[in-house]
């Protein structure tokens, strides 16, 4: 009997957890879009795999953790912003002289902007005006320092020694903004998020600052593009219309490493099911077949390739 129970035992647990396969897919801070459009894919892949594959959204600090930790092996799958994908793969930036030749890209999802956000109080109109101020630039794990640090580099500003730069996780700015301990802050996101709703309905009024003279970053640069902050999104910002700024766009990476299956699978099922994620959040709304494979600047995961060939797209 007792040999009957303990058979009895493995069997089920070798049942339970017969074709279960479980993937982490890193995002961001719960203020920002990655998060929320982490929690669409989930449910899209989950869905359409009834459940045996099961997605954990983890929050992160951004997309240089996110690309570290899919390098690592620690997760499957991680969004990052396509500049940081180009700087990871070709050795650049935060990489400088160790290329990530393993990084692989999937796909592409949302647009982001370079927002940057300061109080009244702090009486910052340009970005001349940071001069002196207290100015989040973001943590070592975000993807906005970097883009922060490109934009000081072509004003000629030196962060070490022209302003009062902090390396606070996104999370913070908000509050740190609305209390007056942070003048003004970074944020490379999709919009409408969260960090900047909350920062814009707090007592402090707010304003967004125009990102110009960017023209020679953009020229020389594969993944920048000219956008704009769409402030009506934010009605109570000081500003109306819509603020000039540069982006990029949002993607997903992997390793070489990963299994060609798994990762045809979970494109497969996004791929088939655009509707569904494009309603989840207001950033997804604009997402094509053909847009999805725009910020490629690390090989395709061959997993990846077979499911964008199989959906029918001119690669
Ligand atoms: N672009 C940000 C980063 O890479 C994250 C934005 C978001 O969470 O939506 O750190």
């Amino acid at each position: 009997m007792k040999f009957f129970c303990l058979f009895l035992t493995i069997f089920l647990a070798a049942c339970g957890s017969s074709d279960r396969t479980f993937i982490t897919l890193g995002t961001g801070s719960q203020t920002g879009v990655y998060y929320p459009v982490g929690g669409a894919i989930k449910q899209v892949v989950e869905q359409a795999t009834d459940g045996d594959l099961r997605v954990s959204v983890a929050t992160s600090g951004g997309s240089v953790q996110n690309i570290n930790d899919v390098l690592s092996g620690a997760i499957a799958f991680g969004i990052a912003q396509a500049d940081r994908q180009y700087q990871a793969y070709h050795g650049l930036s935060t990489w400088d002289g160790e290329p990530r030749e393993n990084l692989r890209f999937v796909f592409s999802l949302h647009p982001e902007v370079v927002t940057l956000i300061a109080s009244e109080a702090s009486g910052i109109r340009t970005l001349g005006d940071l001069r002196g101020k207290r100015v989040n630039i973001g943590s070592p794990g975000s993807g906005q320092r970097g883009n922060a640090l490109d934009i000081f580099s072509a004003i000629d500003i030196d962060p070490a020694a022209d302003i009062q730069a902090e390396s606070l996780t996104v999370a913070e700015c908000a509050g740190m903004l609305q209390d007056g301990r942070i003048d003004a802050y970074f944020y490379t996101v999709g919009h409408p998020n969260g960090s900047i709703a909350e920062a814009t309905t707090g007592r402090q009024r707010v304003r967004f600052i125009p990102v110009t003279g960017m023209e020679a970053l953009i020229e020389e640069s594969p993944f920048y593009t000219l956008t704009e902050v769409p402030v009506d999104l934010y009605p109570r910002a000081l500003q109306d219309g819509p603020v000039p700024s540069i982006g990029m766009l949002t993607t997903v990476v992997t390793r070489a490493e990963t299994d060609e299956d798994l990762v045809h699978r979970v494109v497969t099922a996004i791929l088939n099911d655009l509707d569904t994620l494009r309603q989840q959040h207001p950033a997804l709304q604009g997402l094509t077949l053909e847009g999805m494979i725009q910020g490629q600047h690390a090989p395709f995961h061959p997993g990846a390739l077979r499911a964008f060939t199989e959906a029918g797209v001119d690669l």
